[in-house]
């Protein structure tokens, strides 16, 4: 049988950043436990690479506030890439509601300590991409350190520094089974039994089958979410930002020599649904010309589109730490759209948490299961 000091259940981003921490902090017998043959098969490997420290609660900013730094000195640190590209985030709002919700989560972001978001004038933001139509557009708000990172290369990147550092990664290596064995847990899989001091549930999308398995309920459901990578054009800038329309949702960025295209259709509902809609192509192609009327020139393959899954909570915020109850059986999960851009504060807390029982950088009672059965939810609003 092997054992474990930490036994990491998914080998997404977020149970790598988990490694990589635990192993930077010296804690080096750390196994992932990764059921498919390669990495990045989940809801990482389908991410759009946003990062952003605008969110509205003070919480959400906080995760930000650790992870974007971490990203921009990622190759330092780890000796791998990341691919970040702090090529910032527009919010264009198109209502005096929405100016005044940024005004107030500009306000938050900025006594939370974030020294590089401003709010944007109409005519700054036409001076700054008059390709969008602004006739509708009443001010915004823009972050110059936001912007994208490669999800794939920073997941293989904590990966690879963690297993440089002693981690172990199977692939092709299911959990089936978890139960409590004295002081610790042992742990069935497709590969060989596993005896763990300590188990983290990195699931993603699955996390609530995992957590079923030693008898918890996980409020955390998959939902589908579905992006469109454009053929070249090279008529908008590609030094543009992360630009949403808040007046619908949509949003889009550089991608290569085109670019991604996202919109949460509101009439998605949860489930396992992993295949891409192809009429979800003529709804996306409607917004990006509204917004962007070029874009009606815009040519996509929809071979190369594709859907993942969301993990969402009840008030779109993550789950992070020991599970009530269960000591020992620690939880990351429900990033509700943000696992990659708080993976690496999800890991740097986790691996407090294991190590020492507490974290500094964030109250992690805010985030902790038992909020939900205490009445604790804490809303994100500004979910994409
Ligand atoms: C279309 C789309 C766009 C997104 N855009 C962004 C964005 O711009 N910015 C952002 O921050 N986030 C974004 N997200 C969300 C982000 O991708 C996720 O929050 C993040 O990848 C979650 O990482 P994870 O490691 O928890 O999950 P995953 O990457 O899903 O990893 C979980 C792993 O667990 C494994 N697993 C499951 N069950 C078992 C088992 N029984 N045994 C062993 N292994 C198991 C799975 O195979 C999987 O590899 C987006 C998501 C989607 C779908």
């Amino acid at each position: 049988m092997e054992t474990a000091d930490v036994a990491i259940i998914g080998g997404g981003i977020v149970g790598s950043s988990i490694a990589y921490h635990l192993t930077a902090a010296g804690c080096r017998d750390v196994l992932v436990m990764e059921r498919e043959t390669a990495q990045g098969k989940g809801s990482t490997g389908k991410s759009m690479g946003g990062v952003r420290a605008q969110f509205s609660t003070p919480v959400n900013i906080q995760m930000s506030l650790y992870s974007i730094p971490f990203y921009a000195s990622f190759d330092e640190r780890l000796g791998y890439p990341a691919g970040y590209r702090p090529q910032g985030y527009l919010f264009c709002a198109t209502s005096d509601k929405h100016l005044a919700y940024l005004r107030i989560n500009f306000e938050k972001q900025v006594a939370m300590g974030l020294k590089d978001v401003r709010l944007v004038s109409t005519d700054e933001i036409r001076s700054m991409f008059p390709q969008l139509r602004s006739d509708d557009i009443v001010g915004g708000s823009f972050c110059t350190t936001d912007g994208f990172v490669d999800p794939y290369s920073a997941m293989t990147g904590f990966m690879t520094a963690a297993t440089d550092h002693g981690a172990k990664l199977w692939k092709h290596t299911e959990v089936t089974g978890i139960e409590r064995r004295g002081e610790g847990w042992r742990i069935s899989t497709t590969r060989e039994e596993v005896s763990a001091k300590k188990v983290v549930n990195a699931a993603g999308p699955w996390a609530a089958g995992i957590a079923k398995m030693v008898g918890l309920d996980l409020p955390v459901e998959p939902l589908r979410r579905m992006l469109v990578p454009t053929e070249p054009f090279d008529q908008f800038p590609h030094t543009a930002a992360m630009i949403i329309d808040m007046s619908n949702g949509f949003h889009f960025r550089p991608e290569a020599l085109g670019f991604l295209l996202a919109w949460n259709d509101p009439g998605e509902t949860p489930g396992y649904k992993m295949d891409f809609e192809p009429s979800f192509i003529e709804k996306i192609l409607t917004r990006a010309a509204d917004r962007v009327p070029m874009f009606e020139n815009l040519a996509v393959n929809p071979k190369r589109a594709w859907a993942g899954l969301y993990e969402m909570t009840p008030d779109h915020h993550p789950i992070l730490g020991e599970a009530p109850g269960l000591p020992g059986f620690l939880l990351a999960n429900g990033f509700s759209g943000h696992g990659v851009m708080h993976a690496p504060a999800t890991g740097k807390i986790l691996s407090d948490l294991i190590l020492t029982g507490k974290c500094d950088l964030i109250d992690t009672s805010l985030l902790n299961l038992s909020r939900f059965a205490e009445g604790r939810m804490i809303e994100e609003t500004a979910v994409l």
